[in-house]
């Protein structure tokens, strides 16, 4: 078979492996050649090959496998002359985008409660003395909770006062990407004076970062350099450092050196508080009644009440009627009752999938037949019910949530290689789902 007759079909099956943003960026302008055993990759540079090889590399193989229905060496050659044109201009798709400031995040527009209450303080410290107490500040909290918002607070009353004080807010994929465009396209020492002459650096979501090595790398640098001349550095995750898996240790320390302050699932005052105030600044009205009502379902998520709130607000301007407790129940009664999944149900269908017992998952047997549904099992657990890490592990029969957050993470990392075993998730999590529209 020629060079040219495998190329597309080994593009296509890694197309179907990939987004088409990454195949776009990194798999189609790869040129393939044959020689001997050997499948030749010519890439435009040095970072590009590094990049493929960590990864895409497991991916390429099996496609190469699978298509030429060989053992085929893969190797990654550097082009010695300039890179063609048609590799080097990004499409629209790939520029980074940059994010800014949501200026509705205001300190003013967050209610605060006891769960919250801490952390609010610390931004708000932050905000009043930046580079001062708390350096890096560390906001950690489950999704929806409240982590952007507050940051941004910090970001939107720092500009308030100075538009001269230079914040800049960005995620940590958004910084990521940024810093591959700008690796490609030799850019790399405007990134670095960009990032190192800013007052305040807010990076949400550092999760992220999780096994990225040359974003770390980057990113330890930026760091360092803002830490030494006093500037301000704000972050946000929804795991503690040192439970981000493949986070380089001078990273996690440096977390650790500042305040972490978390955000903890509102009580039902706070929820009604934070209900009602969304309510007003769109100038709805909103009951005490129902606000209390929707406070009320099993969701920790304020972003989700949200969600329901807006759900129930529309529903009711659609059709001309007010937004009470009935069309409340109405509305959002079936939404509610679609998420709750327990970690019961999801140790049942797993258990059942793979010809095991509930008592094998809960076990501590470690072989690999048991340890890898166990495995599924806290990753489903984590998808679709409400539980925490810590709780999900005790429903596992004591596990620590160090175990599942690494379960989790490595059902992860096996997807992301392994179509079948997605396959096998949506099978099981069909079977919840579908044993819950049934009974
Ligand atoms: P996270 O970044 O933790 O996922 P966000 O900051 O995006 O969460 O918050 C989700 C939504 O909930 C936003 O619309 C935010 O304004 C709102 N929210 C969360 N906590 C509060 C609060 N205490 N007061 C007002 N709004 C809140
Ligand atoms: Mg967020």
């Amino acid at each position: 078979m020629s060079d040219h007759d495998l190329w597309p079909g080994v593009a296509r099956r890694l197309r179907a492996q990939v987004s088409p943003r990454e195949f776009e960026t990194w798999l189609r302008p790869l040129k393939l050649r044959l020689e001997d055993s050997r499948a030749i990759f010519t890439v435009p540079n040095r970072f590009f090959a590094d990049w493929l090889s960590e990864r895409y590399l497991s991916a390429i193989n099996q496609a190469l496998m699978s298509e030429s229905g060989n053992h085929l060496e893969t190797v990654f050659e550097v082009a010695d002359q300039e890179p063609s044109p048609a590799v080097v201009t990004p499409a629209p798709a790939e520029v980074p985008r940059e994010l800014s400031l949501n200026p509705a995040y205001t300190f003013s527009s967050f209610v605060v409660g006891p769960c919250n209450e801490l952390a609010h303080a610390a931004c708000q410290a932050v905000a009043d003395q930046p580079g001062r107490q708390y350096n890096p500040l560390m906001i950690f909290g489950g999704s929806g909770l409240g982590k952007t918002h507050l940051v941004s607070a910090v970001g939107n009353q720092l500009t308030g006062r100075d538009p001269g004080f230079l914040v800049h807010y960005t995620s940590s994929e958004a910084y990521s990407n940024e810093m591959i465009q700008a690796v490609r396209f030799d850019g790399i020492q405007s990134f670095r004076n960009k990032y190192r002459q800013v007052d305040c650096l807010i990076i949400d979501d550092i999760q992220f970062l999780s096994g990225r090595e040359r974003t770390q790398e980057e990113f330890f640098h930026t760091f360092d350099s803002l830490f030494q001349s006093g500037k301000q550095i704000v972050l946000t995750s929804d795991k503690m450092p040192r439970d981000i898996p493949g986070l380089a240790g001078r990273l996690r320390t440096r977390f650790e050196w500042g305040l972490p302050a978390d955000l903890q699932t509102p009580d039902e005052e706070t929820k009604i508080a934070i209900l009602q105030r969304k309510a007003a600044e769109k100038n709805l009205v909103l009951s005490r009644k129902v606000a209390s009502y929707l406070s009320r379902q099993p969701e920790s998520s304020v972003r989700v009440l949200e969600g329901y709130l807006n759900r129930l607000m529309a529903v009711s301007r659609l059709q001309g009627v007010e937004a009470d407790l009935e069309l409340a129940r109405q509305v959002v009664g079936p939404l509610v009752s679609e998420r709750q999944v327990g970690v019961d149900e999801v140790l049942g269908a797993v258990a059942s999938h793979y010809g095991l017992k509930v008592a094998d998952l809960k076990g501590s047997r470690k072989t690999r037949d048991i340890s890898h549904p166990r495995q599924v099992a806290m990753y489903l657990a984590r998808r679709l019910t409400r539980s925490s890490f810590p709780e999900i592990g005790r429903a596992m029969g004591g596990k620590d949530h160090s175990t599942v957050v690494k379960g989790v993470k490595r059902v992860e990392q096996l997807m992301a290689k392994d179509p079948e075993l997605g396959e096998t998730v949506r099978v099981v999590e069909a079977a919840i789902q579908g044993g819950r529209r049934g009974g």
